[in-house]
């Protein structure tokens, strides 16, 4: 295939670099005029797009998905699938799929779990939206850059998932951050807390594979000062997101509205840009009741 790939960045770059691994002829376009191994460096978005079948976008928000939509729906072959990978507000990804199947193109949208590690390895999880015509035709690629893609519904439904999901994770992180410096406060050892909780009702992802507190559990950022793995602020966008949607679709969230607070007081007022969003679990540490 010819594909067309914007926004070169962290995640970007090594999905498009894997695409031109596989065989496929891939332009890439970044404004930042990033480099990637066998990808060729087209010098607009539009000249990227132009004689694609299929476009890749990975951005950082909603609002730049839109302005780079705006430019490359135009210029793309009718019968082209558009894909956009970034996490966006659900409002985002409905209005580009609208635009797009006006212009004659297919749409996807395919949030990516697995970060950076998964983008390199080829390993991502896509959570897509989009009719099962825009589906079939991404999925050879998803094959490519990861190792499950799950067809969620019409479009939107991709960033609804993924929104949902991190809400649940930032939730269960703050739980499990608390309640270890709680059991710390209590005199409880770490591990025997860590030994009874992730094999008991208390049990979750946050706890289990990816243990905030260093030198518990399985190796994780917790064991490397706390650098990300997945920053503080990349929870702290998602969990925007999730409240965003929340408020759109008139829904009550309020242990998501209270996660997306405490990451907010965390990165913006503490410590905790550029560190993991486990980091949390030395704030707990730090604070007493008030
Ligand atoms: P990044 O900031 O490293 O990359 C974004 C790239 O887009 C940058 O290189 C930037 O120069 C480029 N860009 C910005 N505006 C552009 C424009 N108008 N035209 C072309 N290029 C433009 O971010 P990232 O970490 O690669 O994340 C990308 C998306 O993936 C985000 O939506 C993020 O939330 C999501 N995501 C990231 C991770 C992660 O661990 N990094 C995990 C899952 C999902």
């Amino acid at each position: 295939m010819q594909i067309g790939f914007i926004g070169l960045g962290n995640m970007g770059a090594p999905m498009a670099a894997n695409l031109a691994k596989a065989g496929h002829q891939v332009l890439g376009f970044d404004t930042a005029g990033v480099a990637v191994d066998g990808v060729t460096q087209a010098g607009t978005a539009t000249e990227a797009v132009a004689s694609a079948d299929a476009v890749i976008t990975m951005l950082p928000n909603g609002a730049i998905l839109r302005a780079v939509a705006d430019q490359i729906i135009p210029a793309m072959a009718k019968g082209a699938v558009l894909i956009d990978c970034s996490t966006v507000d659900v409002d985002s990804a409905r209005a580009v799929a609208e635009q797009a199947s006006g212009a004659g193109l297919l749409f996807v949208d395919a949030p990516v779990s697995g970060g950076v590690g998964g983008a390199a390895g080829g390993t991502l999880t896509f959570m897509a939206g989009g009719s099962d015509d825009a589906f079939a035709k991404a999925a050879p690629l998803f094959d490519i850059m990861g190792q499950k893609a799950v067809h969620c519904g019409e479009a939107g439904a991709g960033q609804a998932a993924k929104i949902c999901n991190n809400m649940i994770l930032g939730v269960t992180m703050i739980a499990t951050c608390e309640a270890f410096a709680l059991a710390d406060k209590l005199g409880l050892d770490r591990q025997k807390m860590f030994d009874v909780v992730s094999t008991s009702s208390g049990y979750s992802w946050t706890m289990n594979a990816y243990c905030p507190a260093p030198g518990v559990g399985p190796q994780s950022p917790a064991d490397n000062d706390y650098t990300p793995g997945f920053a503080a602020e990349l929870m702290l966008k998602d969990l925007r997101l999730s409240q965003q949607a929340a408020t759109s679709a008139d829904a009550d969230t309020p242990m998501g509205q209270a996660a997306t607070a405490l990451y907010e007081q965390f990165v913006e007022n503490e410590d905790g840009l550029g560190r993991d969003f486990s980091a949390m679990l030395p704030r707990f540490e730090k604070r007493r009741r008030s």
